[in-house]
């Protein structure tokens, strides 16, 4: 800290980590760029690194992640509310008219791989967690009931009551295959509203689209479960009103439909049985209104907030682990830790391998993207990012800091290298006193990964 205050250097530094807006692992970049006149091959101008502070330049993380950089993950998550309201109400190129299209909030769960400890509340009150009154007693002795009424933060929550006999093969099997399961919830949805309305796939292809936003979410038990916004446009997408017939009820019974029809088949394996798996029976469609129970604002919120989170919040790490770390030795949940253990057990087998178990260990067996749209759901989040990028730079050249060149007549070479991220404990700190940001509490203990 005091290294760098008393460096001569120190504003510039400051003004560089006052411009990654409280980023907590900015991104070290080295290199240059020159701005060269087409026509005559002059060098018009050239910014390099060679006289930052460091002779690096430090850009903001950009991750979508809120475990890793909270300030960044508030672009994503802001972001993503935009994108996903303007699929609802209109704005950002899409028409107002498409309010007036059926559509719906879906969540489809996973279906039960053995009981866990659970808080549910009716009227108010918290109900016994699982009160049986002739509860079996399982292989290993333990009783199948829980009459506690459990505390909304008790740890317990998502473990299973006897976990000798949770199928945990099962439901890191279920995470890898969600993503295919999805898939196949869509073409069965295409396929079962065609039916429903006597037409072929094509011919549906001609009347209607069905756009689609959907987010990944994890139970406290480790399992994931989609929320998405599925909406029915005309062919061209949210500029065309869909046909008459092509109602909210209708799509909400092709939902249910689909969802129970569809599933994905892992063949039996060295000790493993065969196993379908299908979506949980609760499946919930509910319409999103502009004033009734479930507002667009709400949707929006919902589905922002959660394309910022990954399986963190059970309890696993939030980077890769390797089959060679120790499991016992590393921060885990013991539910975790188990369903991590499982996933290095099938990830080592031949037949599974295409399911990337290993790789995908930490997020218990989910290689699927957290957050997606289909192409017609509304604005993207790269135009997004263009529109704030050209507003940044119409800044940056009216207040000086960026020549202003006629983009015809100039040529913008760049050369970057990437040389690290994150910050030594004291530049950690003085960023945090000049973003106003908290510091993260492995900061407390260790330095960044970097310089
Ligand atoms: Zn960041
Ligand atoms: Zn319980
Ligand atoms: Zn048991």
């Amino acid at each position: 800290m005091i290294t760098r205050l008393h460096d001569p250097n120190y504003s510039r530094w400051a003004a560089q980590i006052r411009a990654t807006g409280g980023c907590r692992q900015p991104i070290h970049l080295r290199g240059r760029v020159d701005h060269i006149d087409r026509a005559t091959g002059e060098l018009l101008h050239r910014y390099s690194t060679r006289t930052e502070p460091d002779r690096i330049l430090r850009l903001p993380c950009k991750t979508r992640r809120a475990s890793r950089c909270p300030t960044c993950a508030e672009v994503y998550r802001a972001d993503t509310y935009q994108l996903i309201r303007a699929g609802l109400t209109g704005g950002k190129g899409v028409p107002a008219s498409v309010t007036g299209h059926p559509c719906l909030f879906a969540t489809l769960t996973a279906p039960s791989f053995g009981a866990v400890h659970t808080r549910r509340e009716k009227h108010g009150k918290t109900l016994p967690c699982h009160a049986r009154r002739d509860a079996a007693t399982c292989p290993h002795g333990r009783v199948m009931s829980c009459i506690a009424r459990h505390g909304s933060d008790e740890t317990c929550l998502g473990e299973p009551l006897c976990a000798d006999c949770y199928d945990y093969a099962g439901s890191v099997l279920f995470n890898a295959l969600a993503p295919q399961l999805w898939r196949y919830f869509t073409d069965a949805l295409r396929r079962r509203v065609a039916k429903s309305s006597g037409l072929t796939l094509r011919e549906l292809r001609n009347q209607l689209t069905i756009s689609f936003a959907k987010v990944a979410e994890y139970q406290r038990r480790g399992v994931v479960h989609f929320h998405a916004v599925i909406r029915l446009d005309g062919p061209d997408g949210p500029t065309s009103p869909p046909p008459a017939w092509a109602t909210a009820d209708l799509l909400a019974d092709a939902v249910r439909y689909a969802a129970s029809a569809v599933s994905a088949v892992v063949p039996a394996l060295a000790d493993e049985p065969a196993r379908v798996l299908r979506w949980g029976t609760q499946v919930d469609t509910r319409p999103i209104t502009m004033n009734g129970e479930l507002s667009d604002q709400a949707v929006a919120g919902y589905i922002a907030k959660y394309a910022t989170k990954a399986a963190e919040c059970v309890g696993t790490l939030d980077r890769r682990i390797s089959p060679l770390d120790d499991l016992g030795a590393l921060p885990l949940r013991e539910h975790a830790r188990r369903l991590i253990a499982e996933c290095f057990r099938l990830g080592a087998l031949d037949e599974l391998a295409d399911l990337r178990l290993i790789q995908w260990a930490h997020v218990l067996g989910f290689g699927g993207h957290f957050s997606t749209r289909s192409r017609h759901y509304s604005t993207t989040l790269g135009a997004i990012r263009v529109e704030r990028a050209d507003y940044v730079r119409d800044e940056q050249i009216t207040t000086g800091r960026l020549p202003l060149f006629d983009e015809d007549t100039v040529v913008v070479i760049a050369q970057w290298e990437y040389v690290g991220k994150g910050y030594s404990l004291g530049d950690a700190l003085l960023a945090a006193a000049l973003t106003g940001t908290a510091l993260p509490a492995s900061q407390t203990s260790r330095g960044g990964d970097a310089r």
